[in-house]
């Protein structure tokens, strides 16, 4: 980084996830391309995390460069409660086909801006249902351990009560957690507080900043089930696994259920522009109708439904569904379980694990988030031209969809050779 930018970065930002009173400067970024960024030393480095999980299909693509350019010309931002616009129609139009043929009943996108406001709408807009259809005592929401789920405060209460947050538990919603694959536990839980739940909400499949810790598909179908019929809503998290990052295009696919609510942000504009749905059933929307503007969804935001972000996701998601595409994902697919594979008998790992295009490793010699170690390993995957993230001693890629065989190898090769470091 030069000089220069370092200082003016260190007097005026406050970065997050940083301890600022021990952090090493911010590494510089000048520009990116495709799976590639360009530090402002002139290194190149390979985005094996898709930039926090958000690009899809490479940095800087022309076709969503073009559908911003072309929407910040005609209509850049209107307010949304009152009016509308052709984007947020039609990317409402498609969100809804796909989770409905992906198998949820939804039928309306509610906008916001990222993956935390996906999750405390979906968290309000399931405790409100339960209130105005008179079941007043469903007050309390079922969540993981070991969930993610955002760092605003509702979207803080579901997440792992031991783990980013335990400061502000008394700030917080009532919540109870259950461990992932635990049926007895949930059926328990169920069982000692009867209707005092409104949801249920798990990432499902995948657990990402727990770890990339996967759960079975069986016992999401099996909690599912138990839920929707003690008459709880269950809320699928896909802020981090949809638009195709464990393979299908929402990850409750592999497990057959059917969430009242679906929240998706992070890939949902390829990474250009925060942007958020929250896709809810009919059931859902209809208990806030009638005459009365108090039983009203009375939530929205300064940029809802963006009108420029909404052409980055259309853009994004006629990118998705485009042949060349599809079949590139679907070999990253293939590669990266085959490089998953490879990996498994190294003898600096205690586990290795892949579900669509993401793979992950646990070190033998694990510890906590952001310690020495993982910072020294991000460091030593940079000197190898690969951007890791290590979730405290797990590795893990979850590359963009353009990402060429050669360049998955490097990031594999490079997860080997620190597995040995
Ligand atoms: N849900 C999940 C599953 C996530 O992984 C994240 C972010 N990593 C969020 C919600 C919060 O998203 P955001 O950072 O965009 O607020």
């Amino acid at each position: 980084m030069s000089r220069g930018l370092a200082e003016r970065d260190a007097a005026v930002v406050w970065h997050p996830y940083t301890q600022h009173g021990a952090a090493a400067p911010p590494i510089a970024v000048a520009g990116a391309h495709g799976a590639w960024l360009t530090l402002t030393d002139g290194r190149r480095v390979l985005d094996a995390v898709s930039s926090w999980w958000v690009n899809l299909h490479g940095h800087g693509h022309p076709k969503i460069v073009e559908a911003i350019r072309a929407q910040a010309a005609s209509l850049e931002h209107v307010i949304f409660a009152g009016f509308t616009h052709e984007p947020a129609v039609h990317l409402a139009e498609r969100l809804v086909g796909w989770a409905r043929a992906a198998g949820a009943p939804a039928t309306r996108a509610f906008y916001s801006d990222d993956g935390s406001t996906a999750v405390e709408v979906a968290l309000k807009m399931a405790f409100q249902a339960a209130q105005q259809r008179g079941d007043t005592r469903r007050t309390r929401f079922i969540a993981l351990r070991g969930a993610y789920h955002g760092d605003t405060l509702g979207a803080m209460a579901v997440g792992e009560p031991d783990g980013f947050h335990p400061l502000f538990r008394s700030l917080l919603p009532s919540v109870d957690f259950v461990p992932p694959d635990d049926l007895p536990a949930l059926e328990a839980l169920l069982a000692a507080r009867p209707g005092e739940h409104a949801a249920l909400i798990v990432e499902p499949m995948v657990q990402g900043a727990a770890g990339m810790r996967f759960h079975s598909a069986a016992w999401l179908r099996a909690a599912f089930a138990h839920c929707q019929a003690d008459g709880l809503l269950c809320i699928a998290d896909e802020v981090f696994t949809g638009f195709g990052r464990t393979g299908a295009m929402f990850a409750f696919e592999h497990a057959g259920v059917a969430p009242d609510l679906v929240c998706v942000s992070k890939g949902i504009t390829g990474g250009f522009l925060p942007l958020a749905v929250t896709l809810a059933s009919e059931r859902v929307f209809e208990a806030f109708l009638g005459d009365d503007i108090g039983r009203a969804f009375l939530h929205g935001h300064s940029y809802t439904a963006n009108p420029i972000a909404c052409a980055a996701a259309l853009a994004s998601l006629d990118l998705f569904e485009a042949p060349e595409v599809v079949a590139r994902r679907a070999a990253i697919v293939r590669e990266t379980a085959a490089h998953i594979e490879a990996l498994r008998p190294h003898p600096g790992l205690r586990g290795a694990r892949a579900l669509g295009t993401i793979g992950a490793v646990d070190l033998a010699d694990a510890e906590g988030y952001g310690g020495a170690r993982s910072v020294a390993l991000r460091a030593a995957a940079l000197d190898r031209g690969v951007l890791l993230r290590p979730l405290g001693g797990t590795l893990y890629a979850v590359p963009p969809y353009c990402t060429s065989s050669e360049e998955l190898s490097h990031i594999y090769r490079v997860m080997g050779e620190l597995a040995g470091s």
